[in-house]
């Protein structure tokens, strides 16, 4: 079968929210960010390769904090050639609210691949010894 032996794709991965190590298994209890109380819950170890998922507390805001920015400059994207900014009027500010918004409402999603990209940053693919097989 020719599927065991294609290595899973770096990017796919990070955007499914898979186990670095080994990229098969997830790294979230919950597929999804709902119940929100519970989205940043990660698995203790991978239950496919038994990669210990660390749940650094320190690392979130720093990268979370990047994520915001990416999302403010990508919002600009859009924002710009349909509504226009201009510094004449108030549509900066008004921006800046859509902005924030958008922001706070991708909030879970942010939070959790903050992890995600932290752990991938961390453990390189296959770092996990005995998975070696
Ligand atoms: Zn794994």
């Amino acid at each position: 079968m020719c599927s065991t032996h294609k290595k899973p794709s770096l990017i796919g991965g990070v955007l499914k929210m898979k186990c670095p190590n080994c990229r098969k298994g997830n790294m979230f209890v919950n597929k999804t960010v709902f119940p929100l109380n519970k989205c940043l819950k990660l698995t203790d170890n991978c239950s496919v390769c038994n990669q210990p998922m660390v749940g650094e507390q320190n690392n979130g805001p720093g990268i979370n904090y990047a994520l915001t920015v990416i999302i403010f400059l990508i919002n600009l994207v859009w924002y710009w050639p349909i509504f226009g900014l201009s510094v004449w009027d108030n549509s900066v500010e008004v921006y800046m609210i859509v902005s924030t918004v958008i922001v706070v409402l991708l909030q879970p999603w942010t939070m959790r691949y903050a992890r995600v990209l932290y752990l991938y940053f961390y453990v390189p693919y296959q770092s996990n010894r005995h998975l070696d097989t």
